[in-house]
């Protein structure tokens, strides 16, 4: 683990725009080993990065939106989520799941105050609400398309869960003390306005956490471009740099920054941020 010091990057999300900026890092012409068979047809896409900040950028004609339709979960996770579910649940400290929530509890130190409103947005199968409220008295929400996902997570493990795709609307009114986004912004086409769309959804001092692959290290391994952290369904793949360009940008103040390498061995970004107001 390294600190990082996030003032000196540059601010440019955008660079994607100033074509004199990219470079092709790699064009898959069939899908790398391990990445689950989304039966796409023509399989063509490249991944780019910004000389200048050095984020990733997935390029191709292929429509991902259909891959959260009916079956990402059903892909990505096997037809019994229980089973899934259980698995990972026993590998206890081996699992990435229990060191993000024990890095949660102890960046908030606050399990016992007073009653904090928070959401996951991109909830999955609800490990980490599921762990999370065992350890604290908040009162948890979970935001996840999946229907299989949700479902489950309503039914088994009695979580409060909204079946919906994120949009800013759906809240109306309603605000959070804390956000967090596990994975999750990396999916989006634009990770700017989806998080600008978050922060909107904080009380004043309200905190995020978010989770992002690991570009850099990712590329920097063995396998390099063939990792996971480039597979299909990452439109966008960070750096350090970018990543943090992306809060700042959107107004936060980052309040803790680090690349790990977790259990399951993805390489990851994660940052704790704050509303800038
Ligand atoms: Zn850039």
């Amino acid at each position: 683990m390294k600190r990082i010091n996030h003032k000196k990057y540059c601010f440019d999300l955008m660079c994607m725009k100033n074509i004199q900026n990219i470079k092709t890092i790699h064009t898959f012409l069939k899908p790398p080993n391990n990445e689950p068979n989304y039966k796409i047809k023509n399989y063509k896409r490249s991944i780019l990065q910004c000389k200048n900040c050095h984020h990733f950028f997935a390029k191709h004609k292929i429509n991902t939106d259909n891959l959260y339709k009916k079956n990402y979960s059903t892909i990505s996770h096997g037809t019994n989520i229980k089973l899934k579910f259980d698995k990972i649940n026993k590998l206890g400290k081996k699992s990435d799941n229990f060191h993000r929530v024990e890095r949660f509890i102890k960046f908030f130190n606050k399990k016992d105050k007073k009653k904090i409103d928070m959401i996951d947005i991109g909830s999955g199968m609800g490990i980490f609400l599921y762990n999370l409220k065992k350890k604290v008295k908040w009162r948890l929400n979970g935001l996840e398309p999946d229907l299989n996902f949700a479902n489950f997570c309503k039914k088994n493990l009695k979580l409060k869960i909204i079946n919906k795709h994120f949009k800013k609307k759906l809240f109306k009114n309603k605000k959070y003390d804390i956000i967090s986004l596990n994975k999750v912004a990396e999916h989006v086409k634009n990770p700017f306005k989806f998080i600008n769309d978050i922060k909107s959804l904080l009380k004043t001092n309200g905190s995020i956490y978010i989770e992002v692959p690991d570009g850099i290290a990712a590329l920097r391994s063995k396998q390099g471009v063939s990792r996971e952290e480039f597979f299909l369904d990452h439109l966008h793949i960070f750096s350090i740099q970018s990543f943090s360009n992306l809060l700042i940008k959107c107004g936060f103040k980052i309040l803790r920054i680090r690349n790990i390498k977790e259990k399951s061995g993805k390489y990851t970004l994660y940052a704790f941020a704050k509303k800038n107001v």
